[in-house]
């Protein structure tokens, strides 16, 4: 006989990096991704380069991951703060550089607002270097509040992000 396990959810995160070997942190992320309880690691989207946006600092190498997860979210952001403290993120100040960003996008069609997490991430649909790894591994993907996230490129278009080749 199986049982059941609890029901698992999509849920998408946004990775971004910028100081050291910010490829090889962005594949250990991902790696820890994949390792997470109860959690399976569906899809992830191309590397792409982007500038600083409301800072200064290198470009920043970015992507985006889809989960499927039993995790409840506030434990999933947990969980992303400590891949992120594994990577020796260090916080000096707002927007400061990072080796690690990981960022909960989206969590099932919930619209969550605690004094930890706010999902959809607040500013999901404005940044390009979120919207274009996300819209490439789910084009027809809506968020609560946003709608359909493909129309909200048209906003973001003077923002600099490049997608790179893959290998
Ligand atoms: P940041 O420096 O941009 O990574 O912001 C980290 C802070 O944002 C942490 O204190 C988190 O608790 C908070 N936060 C709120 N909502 C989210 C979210 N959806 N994903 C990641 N961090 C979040």
């Amino acid at each position: 006989m199986t049982l059941a396990g609890p029901a698992r959810v999509s849920a998408f995160i946004g990775l971004g990096a910028n100081l050291g070997d910010t490829a090889r942190t962005l594949t250990l992320a991902l790696e820890a991704l994949a390792a997470l309880p109860d959690t399976e690691l569906l899809a992830v989207s191309s590397l792409y380069r982007s500038a600083p946006v409301d800072a200064s600092g290198p470009d920043y190498l970015n992507a985006a991951a889809r989960l499927e997860t039993a995790l409840p979210p506030e434990e999933l952001l947990r969980r992303l703060q400590a891949i992120e403290l594994a990577h020796g993120r260090e916080r000096p100040f707002v927007n400061a550089s990072r080796t690690l960003d990981l960022d909960l996008l989206l969590y099932a069609d919930e619209q969550i607002r605690s004094e930890h997490l706010c999902v959809p991430h607040p500013r999901l649909h404005q940044r390009a270097f979120v919207l274009l790894p996300l819209l490439e591994i789910a084009p027809d993907l809506t968020a609560p509040g946003l709608g359909v996230l493909q129309p909200h490129l048209a906003a973001v278009s003077g923002q600099r992000v490049e997608r790179l080749p893959g290998d």
